[in-house]
């Protein structure tokens, strides 16, 4: 199986060269902020939430001390199976972080005037950049 590395070169080189073949088209991107959240999204889910952190990876150590709150997640899945199931893979560890975020973010948001609450079209774009990583991730998986 690709390595971290591997992963991460694959991934952003995807993304590099389907973003530059929108842009010269002239399509979808007409929204940076969109874009922002999607790449966003697109690096959480190269970097941080990726299949792997059903094993020991360095995906997992970039957590650092955080990286207790995979725990529970990494005995519950056995590694390679679920977690590397292209759809139900990433949906699975968005909804284990958002129930754990979810939280925070309440106690962050709730004293804030609700203009600052961010957009639920963001939120999507974002967690469509993490399952789209999440999806290349396993891509590669299966190829090599
Ligand atoms: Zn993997």
């Amino acid at each position: 199986m690709p390595d971290y590395n591997t992963h991460r070169v694959f991934n952003y080189l995807t993304f590099l060269v389907i973003s530059v073949l929108l842009f010269k088209l002239q399509v979808v991107i007409t929204d940076m902020k969109l874009f922002l959240a999607l790449g966003v999204g697109f690096y959480i889910g190269t970097d941080f939430i990726t299949p792997d952190l059903d094993i020991e990876s360095k995906a997992i150590k970039r957590w650092g001390r955080l990286k207790v709150i995979w725990l529970p997640y990494k005995w519950l899945f056995k590694h390679g199976q679920s977690s590397h199931n292209i759809l139900y893979g990433a949906v699975v560890r968005i909804m284990y972080f958002s129930i754990i975020i979810l939280g925070l973010y309440y106690l962050l948001f709730r004293s804030l005037p609700p203009e600052t609450m961010i957009s639920s079209v963001y939120v999507f774009i974002f967690l469509i950049g993490i399952i789209t990583a999440n999806a290349l991730h396993i891509i590669l998986d299966v190829l090599f």
